[in-house]
């Protein structure tokens, strides 16, 4: 198998040739399609996330085929198309766990940070936490985004409440251009905060049904509800606070964000909330699956050869990306 390996953080992903691996116990091993790129894998490959194993394959997002079953697997068959998504595994006995919560898991596995991801030709992975995939548009380039940039954008929706018809997506890239097209058909008004002067960006929200688009120190037009931070800057924490009603809520959908700075009570006064959302559940991704095949979405992806993963990493880190870039090995 070909493999595009972190060695160390802050350095280049380096190309690898390794042995298939032998599926464990529980796992299964997947012929890698497709997996996208999420910003995560930036935090992964800079360093900005705790424990992450060394060396390491990132990718989270990955559309496989099952191609060898460890022992015990029968719940899945040899050539079936399955997700993987970020949470990896989750150890099913914590408090988080029996609670409902494995999202919070005190011991989870997450793949491509604490496992090997899909950076690759092909990975292992646990089958109770694969992600059925029938009934899915064909294209594993199109599902691929929609394993975290739409898992986490369907979670961070849910977070802002049912309550929030005028929502605001602070970061408008692969996972609000998602979650703006569910926002939209539940008949919510979607308010799109992008760069300053990041025109491309503001017109795409604007050709995706966004009632507003403009820059995120703008005030928008009318209070919103409720605002989704996908963009990893702290500074964005207070200015959405600045544009939610009373009683509003801002959900920051990262896992990783540079330091918020200090803001006046007033801004958090008045019943407004902030709250973060953390990786996700099994029942997010059926939830979230079965709510896409019904009605697909228009996913906008730009395809990079699996040796080119460096290159993609570039581009999303300097924002010269639409929507989700894609690897294909
Ligand atoms: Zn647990
Ligand atoms: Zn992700």
């Amino acid at each position: 198998m070909r493999a595009m390996v972190l060695r160390q953080p802050r350095t280049p992903l380096v190309p690898e040739e390794r042995g298939e691996p032998e599926p464990g116990p529980g796992e299964v091993r997947l012929r890698v399609l497709a997996c996208a790129v999420c910003r995560t894998d930036l935090h992964v490959v800079d360093g900005e996330l705790p424990d992450t194993r060394l060396p390491v394959v990132p990718g989270h997002e990955i559309v496989g085929e099952v191609e060898a079953l460890g022992p015990g697997v029968t719940a899945l068959r040899p050539g079936e198309r399955v997700g993987v998504p970020w949470l990896g595994h989750a150890c099913g006995h914590c408090p988080y766990c029996a609670g409902g919560h494995e999202n919070l898991c005190d011991a989870p596995g997450f793949t491509g940070h604490t496992r090997d991801g899909g950076f690759a030709t092909h990975v292992l992975a646990e089958a109770a936490f694969c992600l059925p995939l029938r009934g899915q548009a064909a294209d594993p380039v199109q599902l691929a985004p929609l394993l975290c940039a739409g898992l986490i954008g369907w979670r961070c929706l849910r977070a802002a409440g049912d309550e929030a018809r005028v929502l605001g997506l602070y970061g408008f890239g692969a996972a609000a251009h998602l979650v703006a097209q569910v926002a939209l058909r539940q008949g919510r008004e979607v308010y799109a905060f992008t760069r300053a002067g990041d025109t491309a960006a503001q017109d795409f929200a604007r050709a995706l049904g966004a009632t507003w688009a403009g820059a995120s120190d703008e005030p928008p037009p009318r209070p919103l509800d409720a605002a989704i931070l996908f963009a990893p800057v702290g500074e964005l924490v207070p200015q959405a606070l600045r544009a939610v009603r009373k009683g509003g809520r801002v959900v920051c959908g990262g896992i990783h964000m540079s330091d918020i700075p200090a803001f006046p009570y007033r801004l958090l006064w008045e019943e407004r909330q902030v709250v973060s959302v953390a990786n996700l559940t099994r029942r997010d991704g059926l939830e979230f699956l079965r709510e896409v095949a019904a009605t697909p979405l228009r996913v906008e992806t730009r395809v990079y050869p699996l040796a080119q993963a460096n290159q993609a990493l570039d581009d999303l880190r300097a924002g010269r990306l639409q929507g989700a870039a894609v690897l294909v090995p």
